[in-house]
């Protein structure tokens, strides 16, 4: 794909505000050349990651969205997409994760989980197809887990949101094939991030690091790299596809507790 041809590219980032989002926005201006929103529930966090790629020479609009508030999400996402217009890249990152055994888990936050990590993933990709069907091409990423792949302990709702996740991606890439959309998947392992922070604790990085084949946690730029390739046109053909961004984690079938 030509330069000019991504410099058109409007793109779409949740969970931007922060680590993995954060970075993938960055990237996508910077390295792609595309129109950024980036959207978050915190305002602050957003309008600083904006204000960063528009300080390096990119083009980014701060968005703020609250995802767990579905019922308002379909107007949310009109009135946050007019600066640059609809999205060609919409990059479902925002996520949410609480560690709580399995018998006590609370359907609050289960349901919390459950309308962030898969419904407004969902309402997301609804809202951009019209326009990426109309124009013939389109890229979406949704962001999982290795949890949505294996099991750990205490991720009874985050890993049933990203095991789910992953089905939507498959559903969602079969009934737009024919379009010129796309639609795949990463699955990262543990990511230095403030997510993986606050759910593994202090020393996280030794407990879990050993369980990495690689030795080492990945990065959000490991993560990002792998976006942009499902978010541009050298992924023409791969579509309904889950990429373990991991180190080599989910290969050595580890237990993790
Ligand atoms: P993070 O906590 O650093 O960032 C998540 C961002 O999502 C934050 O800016 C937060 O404000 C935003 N967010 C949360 N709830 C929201 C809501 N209701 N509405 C709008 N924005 C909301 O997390 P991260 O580690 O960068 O994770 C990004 C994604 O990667 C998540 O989907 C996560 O599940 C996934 N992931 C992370 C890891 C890891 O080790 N960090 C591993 C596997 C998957």
């Amino acid at each position: 794909m030509s330069t000019s041809q991504h410099n058109e590219r409007v793109a779409l980032v949740t969970g931007a505000a922060s680590g993995i989002g954060r970075q993938v926005a960055l990237q996508l201006a910077l390295q792609e050349g595309a129109r950024v929103y980036v959207a978050d529930r915190d305002a602050a966090g957003a309008a600083d990651a904006a204000d960063a790629i528009c300080q390096a020479g990119g083009r980014a609009q701060a968005v703020v969205v609250d995802l767990a508030e579905i019922a308002n999400l379909p107007d949310a996402l009109r009135a946050m997409t007019n600066t640059y217009g609809p999205p060609d890249i919409v990059v479902n990152n925002a996520g949410i994760a609480r560690t709580i055994p399995a018998a006590d888990y609370p359907v609050d936050h289960w349901n919390t989980t459950m309308a962030v990590n898969v419904t407004a993933p969902m309402l997301l990709i609804q809202h951009a197809l019209p326009h990426m069907r109309k124009k013939g091409w389109g890229r979406i990423v949704n962001i999982a887990s290795i949890s949505g792949v294996r099991a750990g302990t205490g991720r009874l709702a985050y890993g049933t949101s990203k095991a789910a996740l992953i089905a939507l991606t498959r559903q969602f890439a079969i009934e737009v094939a024919e379009s010129g959309v796309t639609v795949n998947a990463i699955a990262p392992g543990p990511i230095d991030t403030p997510m993986v922070r606050s759910v593994s604790g202090n020393g996280h990085q030794s407990s879990y690091a050993d369980m990495i084949p690689m030795r080492r946690f990945g990065t959000p730029e490991d993560i990002a790299e792998a976006v942009l390739f499902l978010a541009s046109a050298r992924s023409d053909y791969i579509t309904g596809h889950t990429l373990a961004v991991d180190g080599g984690f989910l290969a050595s079938g580890v237990l993790v507790r």
